[in-house]
């Protein structure tokens, strides 16, 4: 045995590639195609394939998002970029986690985020821990099964009231350590974009993949 340890680099995706955006979700896919312009990689998106949005059953952001990636770069025999991403409270073991969107899902069907942001203070507020974070998984696949998957987080409190009229989701009960005492919903978006679980991912996924 020689002891040695092999440590695979990165796959690159060169610029001038496609990658096909595994999400039916407009804003996602426009997000990323304008973060990816600036490699040189053009995105398609999985609704313009008339992909399937195949079901996510893992239990950790990067497990979804691997689902989602490769099972759009096997249908359309190329590069895939999938998201997946969610909201996590400290007092609550990190629920909603992986289920976000769903606390968030009304029976009769839609969304109402001022009922889940409702959930999350009426299940945490006798916890003096107020700590909370954002996750984003990126996950790049590619037709032959290989994958690079990312991880990137944004940590702070939540708060209550919500506060705020900017971004989406579960924006008005965060507040950022990076911006104490403003709300993601409060700050000036160009701000969110800079310091958010997502762009922390993306520079990950940047510096190992594209360039
Ligand atoms: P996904 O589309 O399955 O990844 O679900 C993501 C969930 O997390 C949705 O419910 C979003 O509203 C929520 N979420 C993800 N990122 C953010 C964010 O930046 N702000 C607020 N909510 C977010």
């Amino acid at each position: 045995m020689s002891g040695e340890v092999t440590v695979e680099s990165p796959r690159k995706l060169p610029r001038g590639s496609r990658v096909v955006m595994a999400s039916h979700n407009a804003g996602k896919v426009r997000e990323n195609a304008a973060l990816l312009a600036e490699y040189g990689i053009e995105i398609v998106s999985a609704k313009e394939l008339g992909l399937a949005e195949p079901e996510e059953t893992e239990t950790s952001f990067i497990g979804n998002a691997t689902i989602k990636a490769l099972a759009a770069a096997r249908a359309a025999n190329m590069p895939a970029l999938a998201d997946d991403s969610g909201f996590s409270v400290a007092a609550l073991d990190g629920a909603p986690g992986v289920y976000t969107a769903d606390w968030a899902q009304r029976p009769e069907g839609g969304r109402d985020y001022a009922m889940a942001m409702a959930k999350v203070e009426k299940l945490a507020r006798h916890a003096p821990d107020r700590d909370a974070w954002f996750s984003c998984a990126l996950v790049l696949a590619w037709p032959d099964g290989h994958v690079e998957g990312f991880l990137g987080e944004c940590h702070g409190q939540w708060v209550w009231p919500p506060r705020g009229e900017n971004g989406f989701g579960y924006d008005p009960i965060f507040e950022p350590a990076e911006a104490p005492g403003q709300t993601f919903a409060e700050m000036d978006p160009a701000l969110k974009h800079e310091i958010s679980h997502r762009a922390k991912a993306f520079e990950k996924l940047a510096a190992a993949c594209l360039g």
